[in-house]
């Protein structure tokens, strides 16, 4: 498994949709989370969108392999089921997760998982593209800011860090890494 974590903001759903268009072998693994579904996604490609209630329910049940409240009231996790589905499918899984959840899998899943953190540039970069998101508030924009702050100093636990301060070569160094890492199995 391929697990891209970053700050929101950062860019690493554009490496990932990239990477998934690359290589064929590879599968996004749609998480769950309790948050409101937004305008332009679709339930059960960019998340399983259910409710609070049932997002308890199911860690209640053990059913994450792992799950985070990465914003108050709003959690988001890997499924079990999502994982053996995938991998029966004979398919690599590709992650695109928060910093925690990302160290945490990978925690777990030691040597079959590789973990790639996505730096950004500067938090005012980031910042500038969140802006620019038109699905942001003032408030949602100031909560990610301050976790961004925090999620920087993890990056030394990754396997590797990625800079994105030009997305081509971003882009290209994702690649590489990707590609060793698939074909060192
Ligand atoms: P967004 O609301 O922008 O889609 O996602 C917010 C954050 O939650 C992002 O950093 C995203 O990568 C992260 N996230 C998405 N799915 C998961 C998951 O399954 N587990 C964890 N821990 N974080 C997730």
């Amino acid at each position: 498994m391929i697990i891209f974590s970053a700050p929101s903001g950062a860019g690493k759903t554009t490496i990932v949709q990239h990477l998934l268009k690359v290589f064929p072998e590879l599968e996004f693994s749609v998480s769950a989370c309790s948050r409101p579904m937004r305008k332009g996604e679709t339930n059960g490609v960019d998340y399983y969108f259910i409710s609070l209630e049932e997002f308890k329910e199911k860690i209640k049940n053990n059913e994450f392999a792992e799950y985070e409240e990465v914003y108050k009231d709003n959690y988001y996790g890997t499924l079990k089921s999502e994982i053996e589905h995938i991998w029966k499918k004979g398919k690599h899984i590709i992650f695109d997760m928060d910093v925690m959840g990302g160290l945490n899998l990978r925690l777990q899943f030691g040597e079959n998982a590789l973990a790639i953190f996505v730096m950004p540039p500067s938090i005012e970069h980031l910042e500038q593209r969140l802006n620019s998101r038109e699905t942001e508030t003032p408030e949602s924009i100031a909560r990610r800011i301050g976790k961004a702050e925090q999620e920087l100093k993890k990056a030394e636990l990754f396997d590797k860090i990625i800079l994105n301060d030009n997305l081509e070569h971003a882009l290209d160094e994702a690649e590489k890494i990707v590609f060793d890492f698939l074909n060192k199995k």
